[in-house]
């Protein structure tokens, strides 16, 4: 196992006889290589973020031998899945953040937080840039440099405006803390504005018109949020504007909701009617003014302009400028996000790890070892290929990406798997039915979701692989469980998903449970409900949270504008 470190590849004898291709050393064993000489000194591991990944490495990280430094613009975590609540006072602002120095003064090691933000990372000189904030109070003045042994790199990602003209300058956003109490302001102002004496009918129905822009799963729930708020809160509070409010909802393409099962955005899309939530597909916006959108139906061409009141604009998620600056700076250029490798490695450089929403998973060699497949099978005209030619490689993948497995919908891929596991490499299959599975799993693979699901898993098995480094150095054959396979002593990264939730409103939420499992409905929200309730990062949060739902259910939303 020592000599693990010294090879890049290595081939060994499986237990059923054939030859397994194994992955390189892994990430771990150069830093092991040097142990031995800076015992006395601890490393030094800086974590950039305090987001999902972030703040998941740090209350995960264990092992007293680091010196550990975050750095981020936010001194608190925050609940992000609970943001659309926050727009519209269903939860308060503060009820869903934690502190990020409670999370640092509960570790028994030396960490350190820095109100900061990271405006270029040197890998040569293994140094980051910071400056305080330029959106706090501490105005981007104060410049200071951090050296790392290690770097932790889970700045996550901003809206993207997809360059359209007009949505920076008028849209909100709904990606931060901060969007959100914007919003729930805004809302206010519209209905206050609205009331006032001297505005004329039309211009109250523009006022009270509400835009969405993007159907996934933060603008639909924002969508719902506000209709909730608009029924069940302000028309009693505002009766003679009720019947002027609208909400539309506008989505580029054919269907809202369309990462989740087609019950569900069949659902959805039929609530929304009967909520007389405006829902317009296949709408793609084009211009925002400050006093309306112009729109272009994908089918038609045909362009529309609609005045609104409030426009907030969740359409996905693009890369920082600081993440795009150090991606040219190593050469990986023409990417959206950085590139890891399966132990979230960046590419290329030895001791920085990338995280969450700012980086993914480069399968390439999952995708090369497919490639070859497929060029095999071209070679071969027969039509049908013998398994015991390219049993391990795929056993190999199945193995190692178990996300395989739940995202696979087409049966031909379990029954291959199937006989994978049952054959002795004998059988035979057909070329094309082959073809057609693997690549639903390369496209599959490739797109690991931008979720806090995955955030928190990376950030949790990071820290779990530094904690065991030095148990690692004193047992250098590896642990028992790997021992004797001749695998990497840490398993690569393993995404396990664990289902996925849109609140629909009306107390009503759709799940979607691993295994395809599919559950609408006032169930599922209860379901939603004590998941997120469970979720939550501390007692202090998770009380907060419970008490404003409470207060929600006896007392209505609170309409101040604050
Ligand atoms: P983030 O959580 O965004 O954290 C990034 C951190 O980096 C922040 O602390 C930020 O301040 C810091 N940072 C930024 N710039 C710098 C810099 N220059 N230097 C240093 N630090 C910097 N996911 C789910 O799984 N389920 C959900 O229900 C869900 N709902 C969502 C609802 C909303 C409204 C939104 C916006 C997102 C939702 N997500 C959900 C997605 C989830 O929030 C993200 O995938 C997750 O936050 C990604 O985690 P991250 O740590 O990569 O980034």
């Amino acid at each position: 196992y020592p000599s693990l470190s010294k090879l890049g590849v290595l081939v060994a004898v499986s237990g059923g006889g054939g030859l397994v291709v194994l992955s390189d050393a892994g990430p771990f064993h150069s830093a092991y290589a040097d142990a031995g000489q800076a015992d006395m000194k601890k490393k030094k591991v800086v974590v950039l973020g305090t987001g999902w990944a972030g703040t998941s490495f740090l209350k995960n990280l264990k092992d007293p031998s680091y010196d550990v430094e975050v750095v981020s613009p936010r001194n608190y975590f925050a609940f992000t899945p609970l943001l659309p609540n926050v727009t519209c006072g269903t939860v308060e602002a503060r009820s869903i953040v934690e502190p990020i120095r409670n999370i640092v003064k509960k570790k028994k090691f030396d960490t350190h937080f820095r109100e900061a933000e990271c405006f270029k990372i040197d890998t040569e000189k293994k140094k980051v840039y910071c400056r305080s904030s330029q959106e706090t109070n501490l105005g981007g003045r104060e410049e200071f440099t951090v050296d790392y042994d290690y770097l932790v790199i889970a700045m996550g990602a901003r809206s993207n405006t997809f360059n359209t003209p007009g949505v920076v300058e008028n849209a909100h956003f709904l990606k931060e803390v901060e969007d959100a109490q914007r919003i729930r302001r805004t809302v206010i102002d519209c209905f206050e504005r609205a009331s006032l004496p001297s505005v004329s009918e039309e211009e109250r129905k523009k006022i009270l018109h509400f835009v969405v822009v993007g159907g996934g799963p933060t603008g639909v729930e924002f969508a719902a949020e506000l209709h909730d708020f608009v029924t069940e809160d302000l028309a009693n509070l505002y009766p003679t504007l009720k019947n002027l409010v609208k909400i539309t909802l506008l989505e580029a393409g054919g269907h809202i909701l369309n990462m989740f099962d087609k019950r569900i955005t069949a659902f959805a899309e039929e609530k929304f009617q009967r909520d007389g939530i405006d829902l317009k597909t296949g709408s793609m916006v084009v211009k925002v003014t400050d006093k309306d959108i112009s729109t272009k139906e994908r089918s038609t061409g045909q362009t529309q302009s609609i005045p609104y009141g409030m426009v907030v604009w969740s359409t996905g998620i693009g890369t920082r400028p600081v993440i795009m600056d150090f991606m040219k700076q190593i050469g990986q250029t023409n990417r959206r996000v950085l590139a890891t490798d399966e132990w979230l490695r960046v590419e290329g450089c030895d001791s920085i790890y990338a995280l969450g929403d700012c980086a993914t998973i480069n399968q390439r060699k999952v995708m090369e070892d497919i490639a070859a497949i497929f060029s095999k099978a071209d070679k071969n005209k027969s039509g049908t290929l013998k398994v015991e030619d390219f049993k391990e490689v795929i056993t190999d993948i199945c193995e190692r990406y178990p996300q395989v497995n739940i995202y696979l919908k087409r049966k031909q891929l379990k029954d291959f798997v199937e006989l994978l596991r049952s054959s002795q490499g004998v059988a035979e299959l057909d070329i094309e039915k082959f073809k057609s599975a693997l690549s639903e799993v390369d496209t599959q693979m490739k797109n690991l979701p931008a979720t806090a699901q995955v955030a928190a898993q990376q950030g949790t098995y990071l820290a779990d692989c530094f904690n065991r480094m030095e148990e690692c150095e004193k047992h250098p054959e590896g642990p028992l469980r790997f021992r004797g396979t001749g695998r990497h002593r840490f398993h690569p990264f393993r995404y396990k998903h664990l289902g996925q939730f849109a609140p629909l409103g009306g107390e009503q939420a759709a799940a979607q449970l691993p295994g395809d499992w599919v559950s609408i409905g006032h169930s599922s929200q209860w379901l939603w409900y004590s998941v997120y309730a469970s979720k939550q990062v501390s007692w202090r949060t998770r009380m907060l949270v419970v008490s404003d739902w409470g207060r929600r259910f006896i007392f209505g939303r609170d309409s101040s504008r604050l």
